[in-house]
């Protein structure tokens, strides 16, 4: 979840209605409804709170004052299962929340890899 720093301008696509429907998150690169959430990351600079499936963790930002957005953003980040990651991503900002998705495709799992399952939070 490398990109919760990153100008949301630069990288982003509003979320579309066929990523989430029926109540479900789609993968917005193959539409695919396998998606397993495998991050949370809460960033309240300077203090950034991620949950993943090795637990949770707060770090904090090396330069603060270097933030591109002024109120908390929360990273929803998933992983389909044909290995495509992305991030839905709300950012609060002077009284409003957006909402917009994130891909990665430079992260993205090869057809064939040798990950076999998502690193998902938490499943039984
Ligand atoms: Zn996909």
């Amino acid at each position: 979840m490398s990109a919760t720093h990153e100008t949301l301008a630069d990288t982003t696509i509003s979320i579309p209605s066929n990523i989430l429907r029926d109540y479900e998150v789609y993968c917005p690169e193959c539409s695919q409804e396998c998606c397993h959430p495998i991050g949370v990351n809460v960033d309240t600079a300077p203090a950034l709170t991620s949950v993943t499936d090795c637990g949770t963790r707060v770090t904090q930002h090396h330069n603060p004052e270097s933030f591109p957005h002024r109120g908390v953003r929360v990273v929803l980040a998933f992983l389909c299962e044909d290995g495509h990651f992305f991030d839905i991503v709300f950012q609060f900002h002077k009284g409003s929340t957006s909402c917009v998705v994130l891909r990665h495709p430079e992260r993205d799992l090869k057809h064939n890899s040798d990950e076999s399952c998502p690193p998902t939070i938490w499943r039984d």
